[in-house]
């Protein structure tokens, strides 16, 4: 997806690592390794993959080391910028004062733009950032100050402690009450006028803003749905090596699936008398056998990605918020896919839409590769291995552009060929499930 290169973040990295035991008593949490890099690495590419540019690091505890090694951000072609908890000159017999995440966050405020991005140096959280941000300017609008994004815990994590109905949060407290059914997760938007009215130099945890916000009713909600890795004890530390060794050091074979057409049936939209895409969640309707068809794949060693066009926002017939609820739905029916990645942009738009960025030329629209290239920079995946499947020329076009085994799905008639310079896809069936069964012989 075209770079969202419009908010700073800011990454909390202060942590003393205590309960991590001797290992980061020479080493600051961030860089503690993993595989061959640093732990604070496999987050930042997720970071600078959605587009983020500009960060700055709030230090504390060894931050000459997190200094040196990130330097000003020139070797990841991003800009970093540093706020340091304490000075680190204090006298051995002399405990450094904390100042807790919030006064931490203050001491920071003269870096501050007037809109941040939030997140922790030790966790992992692989979540579609774009939306974080999109949902936080829409909930901006409506008087929000803050957006947390939420985990559905009913207790399997930490305790829960946010009440949370409708896209709204009603409160977020660290005291436990039963109708709390959700805890957040660890990313956060926050307008700067939030600290305003702190003093620099207090002591505070940014839960007590957080709080306070929820009750005055300015906390927005996202709930995602993937788990975060933490790096915060022993076990925890050691469950990451191996998640991060078999996601980006082991080569995996991938699907890379159309969406419309292919895994859901193409809806008739009465406005314009045409079929169309799904335009809301209530018109998404599975094709028969597609999902069995994922679980064929996924059993059979694939990684499964869906690789979409959705001009629709562009054009003005639906939001952007609307097109991630329908993947999110479709995630829900089809819990074997990895993950969605989805292109919204359309070269010309529409007079109607109020999403004007959307319209542009971009490198992701399929044809073109963009999408597929962001999957594998993602994963580690087994190109020669793989396979993009999909109903329309521009799949076989975007399969073959990107080196990719080709499948088209449905009837391969003259002119679907003649778009193809007659260069054939390498199968072609009538369903996914076809497919699946050519490709796995399942
Ligand atoms: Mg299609």
């Amino acid at each position: 997806m075209k770079d969202m290169d419009d908010m700073q973040v800011v990454v909390m990295m202060g942590g003393l690592g205590t309960r991590l035991g001797e290992i980061t008593a020479t080493c600051p949490k961030p860089l503690l390794p993993v595989n061959d890099r640093p732990f604070f690495e496999y987050e930042l590419r997720l970071l600078i993959l959605a587009g983020f540019r500009r960060f700055l690091f709030c230090t504390g505890y060894l931050s000459e080391e997190i200094e040196e090694h990130f330097g000003d951000g020139a070797d990841y072609g991003i800009s970093i910028d540093y706020s340091r908890d304490s000075d680190g000159k204090e006298a051995d017999n002399e405990p450094k004062k904390l100042l807790g995440t919030g006064g931490a966050l203050r001491k920071a405020y003269d870096k501050l733009e007037d809109d941040f991005m939030l997140v922790y140096a030790d966790s992992f959280m692989d979540i579609d950032y774009r939306e974080v941000v999109w949902r936080y300017r829409m909930a901006k609008k409506e008087g929000a100050l803050s957006l947390m994004t939420l985990l559905e815990n009913n207790g399997r994590y930490d305790s829960s402690n946010v009440i949370y109905n409708d896209g709204k949060i009603e409160l977020y407290d660290k005291k436990p009450d039963d109708r709390m059914k959700y805890i957040d997760y660890g990313v956060n938007v926050f307008a700067k006028e939030v600290l305003k009215d702190r003093k620099e130099g207090e002591a505070f945890d940014l839960s007590e803003i957080q709080h306070g916000l929820s009750i005055e009713g300015k906390l927005a909600g996202l709930v995602v749905k993937r788990r975060f890795y933490e790096i915060g004890r022993p076990d925890s530390y050691r469950e990451f090596i191996d998640y991060a060794r078999d996601r980006f050091d082991v080569k995996h074979k991938a699907a890379f699936l159309d969406r419309d057409g292919v895994l859901n049936e193409i809806v008739f939209n009465e406005d314009t008398e045409q079929l169309d895409s799904p335009l809301k969640v209530s018109e998404l309707k599975l094709l028969d056998g597609a999902a069995e068809a994922v679980k064929t794949l996924k059993d059979a060693g694939y990684y499964v990605f869906i690789i979409t066009n959705q001009p629709a926002a562009a054009k003005g017939k639906t939001s952007l918020g609307e097109l991630w609820d329908i993947n999110k739905e479709l995630c829900k029916l089809i819990p074997e896919i990895d993950e969605v990645f989805m292109c919204p942009h359309h070269p010309k738009g529409s007079e109607r839409s109020t999403e004007k960025d959307l319209i542009c030329k971009c490198g992701c629209r399929k044809p073109e590769t963009g999408l597929i290239k962001e999957a594998s920079e993602k994963y580690a995946c087994d190109m020669e291995a793989s396979f993009m499947a999909g109903d329309s020329y521009t799949d076989i076009q975007c399969a073959q552009a990107a080196g990719l085994k080709s499948v088209f799905i449905g009837d391969l008639k003259c002119d679907v060929c003649a778009r193809l310079s007659y260069r054939k896809p390498d199968i072609t069936a009538g369903s996914l499930k076809e497919a699946v069964r050519i490709l796995t012989d399942r």
